[in-house]
């Protein structure tokens, strides 16, 4: 605000190449702040123009707010890089603001996953369907039955909330649930081989992502894994012979994430199922996704049902709440009684159990099952899935123009066919045939391109509802099979527009008939 201040800001090297810059220019540098310009914390929390602030969210936020922007405005001011306006009391007062406003936002958040996709394990998998979101208001701003059993008075169990659901669903005679289908599997081997042996078949020891990897999963439970077979090709003599003393459990993992062709044999539950209960061995497979219903008869690719496991003659089957199920978070684990009785019990179960949040989704989840005629359209994930691809594209020609209204000149949109996966390790080689926009950089170019492409991918991101599709093949595909409402996607436009600097090309948006 002053020239003085200016005068005493100490000069540095950047300053010094800035000043030569604008003597260049023919401009003059703007005045400078010093550190003693800046206002105490105390009289900028009393003025004026902060009063609505502290009234609104207290004193603590706003002042922690406030004594970080004045450190970080002291810390400009001394490198000679703080604007004399910058030190005004408006200038602060609306930079407090600011940050309070930012400290609040959450940072779990919404956002448009046009990956192609449907369940996408970055993104948050599974969409919950309402069902489950009532049910979660419903029950969980008050007391709620968790563990209170209301026929008898007395104590109840909270796997009693979802187990004759899942064992009407599975055929099983008996189920629990715990926190995710990691921890089920774990829970499943510590309670029946700790300190015992595992066989498992070399080309099922699979690794899910993150840390999850059988073989590991195996040492955490306290159980010694014994391999059989080779990667491509295991065979029932390979189970029989590494049967012994120490055997305690048979195991099978669904490659879910991977799929082996070729030259290959596995041995299939049924045929593992005798060979166990000829010595007596319990038998769990872990499915990893697990479709309640069976998906071909949808028109999708085939999946196992743990019901078909169950049958099988398995004693344990694990899956996940949030894959194909469609639900929250969960691990849920069916079985004999027997089985799920031993797991129950185990004290690991205490330390993995679910929590009531996602057991009231859970349950409102699987009673949509009881009604299968109605699945498609009630939970989100199957009809993500089973979307046509005519009605994908559709929606892809609607959007088209205003889109490239919005990139305009810069890029170029067409709409294009797109190959779209389920995700989260299920059905690895199974494509879904989707529809969306293809963007490319209107000039040509590699490496401007690259960085065009970079550059919107980033606006995109950055949108208040952020938008987050893939690049390949030097363009930007945003699929459309999961934008089930396009309103929210084509408000953004003029912000998007605006964002890539060119204001002009998204500030008359006609949104037309897209909006579906
Ligand atoms: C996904 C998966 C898991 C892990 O399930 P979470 O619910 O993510 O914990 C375990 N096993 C298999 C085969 C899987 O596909």
């Amino acid at each position: 605000m002053t020239t003085s201040a200016s005068l005493r800001a100490v000069p540095t090297d950047a300053d010094a190449d800035a000043a030569r810059a604008d003597a260049a220019a023919g401009t003059r540098a703007a005045p400078l702040a010093a550190p003693k310009d800046l206002p105490a914390l105390d009289r900028l929390l009393r003025d004026a123009a902060l009063a609505p602030l502290v009234r609104t969210h207290g004193h603590t936020l706003v002042a922690a707010e406030a004594r970080a922007l004045l450190e970080a405005r002291r810390a400009q001011a001394r490198a000679g890089t703080l604007a004399a306006e910058a030190v005004a009391t408006p200038a602060l007062a609306a930079a407090v603001q600011a940050a309070v406003h930012a400290r609040l936002e959450p940072r779990l958040r919404g956002v448009l996953n046009l990956t192609g996709t449907v369940i996408h394990t970055n993104l948050g998998r599974a969409s919950l369907p309402p069902a489950a979101l009532a049910q979660v208001a419903a029950t969980m701003a008050g007391p709620n039955n968790l563990e209170y059993d209301l026929a008898s008075g007395g104590r109840g169990d909270r796997d009693a909330i979802v187990e004759e659901l899942l064992t009407t669903l599975t055929g099983a005679e008996a189920a629990t649930v715990v926190n995710n289908n990691a921890a089920a599997v774990l829970l499943t081997i510590a309670a029946l081989a700790r300190d015992k042996e595992v066989i498992v078949s070399r080309g099922e020891l699979v690794e899910i992502g993150g840390a999850f990897r059988m073989p590991d999963v195996m040492a955490a439970a306290g159980a010694r894994l014994v391999e059989v077979g080779t990667t491509n090709r295991t065979h029932p003599h390979d189970y029989e012979r590494a049967i012994g003393e120490r055997t305690a459990l048979l195991m099978k993992v669904h490659t879910s994430n991977y799929a082996v062709q070729g030259f290959t044999s596995a041995v299939d539950e049924a045929e593992l199922a005798r060979i166990a209960q000829a010595k007596g061995l319990p038998l769990a497979t872990d499915l990893g996704s697990g479709s309640l219903v069976d998906l071909a008869a949808y028109g999708l690719p085939r999946e196992p049902t743990p019901r078909e496991k169950i049958a099988a003659g398995c004693d344990v089957v694990t899956f996940s709440g949030d894959k194909l199920l469609g639900g929250p978070q969960a691990g849920l684990i069916v079985g004999s009684h027997e089985a799920i009785g031993r797991i129950r019990r185990f004290p690991l179960k205490r330390a993995l159990r679910i929590s009531k949040l996602p057991l009231a989704a859970l349950e409102a989840t699987l009673r949509l099952y009881l009604r299968p005629e109605r699945l498609a359209e009630d939970l989100p994930t199957l009809r993500l899935l089973l979307r046509p691809q005519a009605q994908i594209r559709a929606l892809a020609e609607a959007l088209r123009g205003p889109v490239a209204a919005a990139l305009a000149p810069r890029f170029a949109v067409e709409v294009a066919a797109l190959s779209g996966q389920i995700g989260s390790g299920s059905l690895p080689v199974e494509r879904l045939p989707s529809a969306g926009l293809a963007i490319a950089p209107a000039q040509q170019g590699k490496r401007g391109a690259g960085r065009a492409l970079d550059e919107l991918a980033a606006a995109l991101r950055a949108l208040p509802l952020p938008v987050i599709g893939r690049i390949a093949q030097d363009r930007l595909l945003l699929d459309l099979r999961c934008l089930d409402d396009a309103a929210p996607f084509v408000a953004q436009l003029p912000a998007l527009a605006r964002s890539l600097g060119h204001p002009a090309a998204g500030a008359d948006t006609e949104v037309g008939g897209a909006a579906r």
